[in-house]
């Protein structure tokens, strides 16, 4: 190069795509139609071929998708053709239990009807999310998705970042995206390091077929071990959720499908009728992840390379579409206000509106964990006794209802019906 004051011009005129994202999961997808109806243009690497993420075999894994995150969704495009295959969630109980006791007397009952805008969430089952998300993605003039590739290397600069990929390809794009999941290799490279612990669980997950209608109730059921969620899904079949210690969970996955039921029936009880295994079991170690930072230089985590939460109140995926909504948001609005939208300033406001509310509800899990996964009897009593009090106070119940529904803290514009 002749002159080297011309190379950041030269570098910045040669993007493959605004952003690039590396993860084609839940939140990747997400992201990127997000983005693309701004008017950004999008490249999505994975390191799976497209065809293990868009598997439309029925495996038993299933989300309660929050009404906010319901809402995302249908702005994006993608749930009216799913939404045939969702199970509204028109009631939630929570009840502190016992194998084999059944409910105790106090418990949290919380009716949809108390709130005005409909159902508090949907049960979905994975396998229709991904497939809408490729189908979406591939329908989209501003997304190129990149498949079997995987990110080995990024190179942030004053005018974008450069990445590399195992194959030997290199990108360039003004943002990098982390939706790499846990162990995200974005958030290493960044220098962006991690707090987090075990929790000593390991969550079984399968789904049931059960013989009486669920009428669309979710159940939790805090068990000295861990909760057991059952979450309906369409027909009579419901999504489990069971956490156990990582040594019982291990004892239980082993056992043929007869004994693995034998050992589910005293915890799920008779209320369903008889039950019996409707697809695949699945096991997931359980533990906390928490970045220290969601944004370093032209660089910002969203979804689980962000943040990993216990399961307990299903709110995972439900984050991570808030994180898109926002980021989203934030990156659109630099681009019409002509910022730089790889400039740390605006990637650091994305930070400031998801950092707190994701602490705090990692916090709030980790603690709802601690709290009921245990047998000790001052604490089941004082837990009890809080269960009962919130659930006698109306004001308190519709305020854990809009929560359960993703209507609480500082929406994205996604998450209201607005536009972007
Ligand atoms: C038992 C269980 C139950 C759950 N239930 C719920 C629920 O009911 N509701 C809810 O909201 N959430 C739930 N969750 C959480 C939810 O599953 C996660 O939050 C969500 O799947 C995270 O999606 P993601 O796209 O951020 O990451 P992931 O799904 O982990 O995707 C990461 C992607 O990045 C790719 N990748 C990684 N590194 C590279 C690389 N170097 N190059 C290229 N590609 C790369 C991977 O191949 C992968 O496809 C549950 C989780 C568990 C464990």
């Amino acid at each position: 190069m002749d002159n080297p004051a011309r190379a950041p011009i030269l570098q910045a005129m040669t993007y493959n795509s605004d952003i690039l994202i590396v993860g084609g999961g839940l939140n990747g997808p997400a992201l990127a139609l997000a983005l693309a109806q701004g008017g950004l243009s999008v490249t999505v690497i994975d390191a799976l071929p497209q065809a293990a993420r868009g598997d439309d075999a029925f495996d038993g894994r299933s989300y309660a998708l929050a009404l906010a995150s319901m809402r995302l969704l249908r702005a994006i495009g993608v749930w009216d053709g799913i939404a045939a295959h969702s199970q509204p969630i028109l009631e939630i109980i929570a009840t502190d239990g016992r194998a084999g006791e059944g409910p105790a007397p106090f418990f949290l009952d919380f009716d949809h009807g108390e709130i005005e805008e409909g159902p508090m969430g949907y049960m979905l089952e994975d396998r229709f999310l991904r497939q809408a998300f490729l189908e979406a993605m591939a329908a989209s003039p501003h997304i190129t998705t990149l498949s079997s590739e995987t990110v080995v290397a990024q190179a942030p600069d004053a005018t974008g970042v450069t990445v590399t990929l195992a194959s030997g390809k290199t990108l360039r794009g003004r943002v990098l995206v982390g939706c790499d999941g846990r162990r995200s290799g974005v958030a290493q490279r960044a220098g962006i390091r991690g707090t987090g612990w075990d929790y000593g669980q390991t969550a079984l997950v399968c789904a049931i077929a059960h013989e009486k209608p669920h009428n669309g109730i979710a159940h939790q059921f805090f068990m000295p071990a861990g909760p057991l969620a059952i979450l309906p899904l369409p027909g009579n079949r419901s999504s489990i959720v069971w956490s156990e210690s990582h040594k019982t969970a291990a004892a239980i996955q082993s056992l043929d499908d007869a004994g693995y039921l034998a050992a589910l029936r005293p915890r799920f009880g008779d209320f369903l009728g008889e039950i019996s295994l409707a697809g695949a079991r699945f096991t997931y170690p359980l533990n906390l992840t928490l970045a220290n930072a969601f944004a370093a230089p032209r660089v910002a985590l969203l979804g689980d390379a962000a943040h990993g939460v216990h399961p307990i109140a299903g709110q995972g995926l439900n984050l991570g579409l808030r994180d898109v909504g926002a980021l989203a948001q934030v990156l659109v609005e630099a681009r019409r206000r002509g910022e730089d939208i790889g400039a740390i300033d605006v990637l650091e406001r994305y930070q400031t509106w998801r950092r707190f509310d994701t602490t705090v509800l990692a916090a709030g899990t980790d603690a709802i964990n601690k709290l009921f996964s245990n047998d000790n009897p001052l604490l089941r009593l004082g837990r009890d006794l809080g269960m009962g009090a919130v659930n006698a106070v109306p004001a308190l119940r519709r305020r854990f209802i809009r929560e359960a529904a993703g209507l609480t803290g500082e929406l994205p514009r996604l998450m209201t019906g607005q536009p972007l």
